[in-house]
């Protein structure tokens, strides 16, 4: 599984390349292809062509839906992959699929006892989950988050990556060796970390394998220093964009 590409195209083909050499057979997406990044195009043909399914995050909906809710430089960069995507009368027929795929992809899919989305499992495109939210420990929030979980819910959005469990208990990577089993008993919801801008002060690109009941928290690193340069060539992607990714933040 992979998350919150956001338009970076060398965190990408570093993690497919490191996929692709642990023989892993299927890879699903789970929201936020592009935003931010320079490379939107190259990302979202990438992702169409290779993972199985794709959810839709925040970011891929306010191409269509708006950005006036977002921050001046998250709206500048969607202004930004707006301009690059969205098709021209000169555009290829791949340009026009390209942009009906990003229009058209679902909130959530289920795989058996597994549910996917970007935010959460009980607002998928928006809500954000993080480890240290204090209303998990509330058991409304809590409940009303499971409610629609089988084994688990995996997402993306905060960038954060970590496992809650129904009974409140939060795990992250480095509590267990980067290794989690998904244990029947509880319902697990998942947070695969970001590819293309993680923000918990490690820049490596993060993405999570399933092995039948297990977990496996990857990190992959990447040269950023190309993809800040690229960012820093464009006049609508802010500096913040290019430093974080440095960083991790
Ligand atoms: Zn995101």
């Amino acid at each position: 599984m992979v998350s919150d590409v956001h338009s970076n195209r060398e965190a990408l083909e570093a993690v497919f390349h490191e996929i692709d050499a642990q023989g892993i057979s299927q890879i699903w997406c789970l929201g936020d292809v592009v935003g931010y990044g320079p490379d939107p195009e190259f990302c979202a043909d990438l992702i169409r062509a290779r993972c199985m399914k794709t959810v839709r995050g925040n970011h891929d909906e306010a191409l269509f839906a708006g950005a006036e809710h977002f921050n001046p430089f998250a709206r500048d960069a969607i202004k930004f992959t707006k301009r690059r995507l969205q098709p021209r009368a000169e555009a290829t027929q791949n340009d026009r699929e390209r942009w009906e795929w990003l229009r058209t992809l679902p909130q959530t899919f289920r795989h058996a006892a597994l549910l996917f989305v970007h935010g959460s499992p009980r607002d998928p495109v928006n809500e954000y989950v993080y480890p240290d939210d204090p209303d998990l420990l509330h058991g409304r929030k809590l409940a009303q988050l499971f409610d629609s979980v089988d084994l688990a819910a995996f997402c993306g959005h905060t960038h954060v990556p970590c496992v809650i469990r129904s009974d409140s208990t939060v795990f992250t990577p480095a509590d267990s060796d980067n290794h989690f089993v998904l244990d029947p008993k509880f319902r697990h919801l998942v947070n695969v970390g970001s590819v293309g801008q993680p923000r918990d002060r490690d820049p490596r690109a993060s993405w999570v394998e399933l092995d039948g009941d297990t977990l496996v928290f990857h990190r992959t690193e990447y040269p950023f220093a190309i993809t800040q340069a690229k960012i820093r060539r464009e006049d609508m992607l802010d500096e913040i964009l290019a430093a974080r990714l440095s960083q991790g933040i």
